[in-house]
């Protein structure tokens, strides 16, 4: 390690920002501890097989692995073996089911046509209002790109449900996560690298946490008073936590699975979606179609219901509206004021990650710390701004 010393870590949270941050501080040679308050590891990735039939289920909801980065997705196949996954989402919308993201077998479905790309795409742009200009709200963008019929099938009811408010109110950045393609590629993901770990994520997390140097505690919850004596923290949790939430709390979505089983096929893909309003849930997993190289005569399915996050549920999805946004810039000037801490991860900097971002920023994070250290500089304490 030349001339830096082995520094004692702790981290907060065990899920992938704490594994990977922990993972590269470990391999330079650091002493690091990882607790979490949840009695198991990999976060709200966690994986486990279902003891009766057998089917790996994503407990908290689907995680389909999807990045563009070659490093990202070297690191992770280094720890667990992926086997290709696509992810094909269907939709079910006035009592019919549709493919999605919207493509040319949507639009053709849905208007009773068939259209090729380039007449699909003049059809749609007279479908679309055009006198939006500048959509900043997720109703605005979607009436400009998709038009009135489209929005209200696919993505309003959904829209309403997931996030517990008018599609006004939303931003537009919500919506630009879903392409409109003009043909028939139906992969929800644009991505080169799309996979499932062969043995879930549970496995891949335990790979990367599996070193000499890290030590895992789980039912552990910390608060920003038991962590002195550290050479230095990182807090994946929830910002406003580690601030016992003395400027209020952060919204964030949580959500209630309703589980059942099946014996057979229940839904004949993996993700079911239900644009309608007046459906309750917003989607149905079908565990086991997310490994299908497995096979399974019994099935685990759940029913997704999503609603606004209370102080004893899991926190799923950051809000971020503009009073949530204020709320978290007096957390963000709070954070600045500390020393010895960097705040990472989905609840640490509440933004809206996948999976490959978080390891990114993990990966990043890891380094600058290094080289924090080698320079003898302070590391920050966020390495990505939560106000962007
Ligand atoms: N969305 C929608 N209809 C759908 C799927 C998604 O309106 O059938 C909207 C919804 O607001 C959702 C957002 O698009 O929150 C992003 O969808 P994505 O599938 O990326 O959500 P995730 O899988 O992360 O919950």
């Amino acid at each position: 390690m030349g001339e830096v010393q082995p520094k004692s870590v702790l981290l907060v949270g065990a899920g992938l920002s704490g594994a990977v941050i922990g993972r590269e501080l470990a391999e330079a040679g650091h002493q690091i501890r990882v607790v979490d308050a949840r009695p198991h590891i990999a976060g709200n990735c966690y994986t486990e097989r279902d003891a009766d039939t057998q089917v790996m289920v994503h407990v908290y909801g689907p995680h389909i692995f999807h990045t563009d980065d070659s490093e990202v997705w070297g690191y992770v196949n280094r720890f667990a073996k992926f086997i290709p996954y696509k992810n094909r989402v269907k939709i079910t919308a006035q009592k019919r089911v549709f493919s999605l993201p919207i493509n040319l077998h949507t639009i053709n479905q849905f208007f009773g046509g068939t259209m090729r790309p380039d007449e699909a795409r003049e059809f749609i742009t007279t479908k679309g209002d055009s006198s939006i200009t500048d959509p900043k709200t997720f109703e605005d963008q979607a009436l400009r790109f998709v038009g009135q019929d489209l929005y209200e099938a696919f993505f309003k009811g959904y829209t309403v449900k997931q996030w517990g408010r008018h599609p006004k109110e939303l931003p537009a950045s919500i919506l630009k996560r879903l392409p409109v393609r003009f043909n028939y590629d139906d992969d929800y993901f644009a991505h080169r690298f799309q996979g499932m770990p062969e043995n879930g994520y549970t496995e891949l997390v335990a790979g990367i946490l599996d070193h000499p140097n890290i030590k895992v505690e789980l039912d552990t919850h910390l608060t920003r008073d038991d962590v002195a004596g550290y050479d230095h923290v990182f807090n994946s949790g929830p910002i406003d936590a580690w601030f016992a939430h003395s400027l209020g709390r952060l919204s964030y979505r949580t959500l209630d699975f309703r589980r059942f089983t099946y014996t057979g096929d229940y839904q004949g893909c993996a993700v079911m979606n239900y644009g309608d309003v007046s459906v309750p849930w917003t989607r149905i997993t079908e565990h086991k179609h997310f490994s299908p190289w497995e096979s399974h005569e019994g099935s685990v399915l759940y029913e997704e219901h999503s609603r606004e996050c209370g102080p004893d549920d899991i926190p799923y999805y950051p809000v971020r509206l503009v009073t949530e946004k204020q709320v978290l810039g007096d957390y963000v000037d709070m954070a600045y004021k500390e020393s010895g801490i960097t705040f990472v991860g989905r609840l640490g900097t509440y933004r809206y990650l996948d999976m490959d971002v978080t390891i990114r920023e993990a990966l990043d994070t890891a380094r600058i710390y290094l080289d924090s250290l080698k320079a003898k500089k302070q590391m920050p304490v966020f390495v990505k701004d939560p106000l962007m």
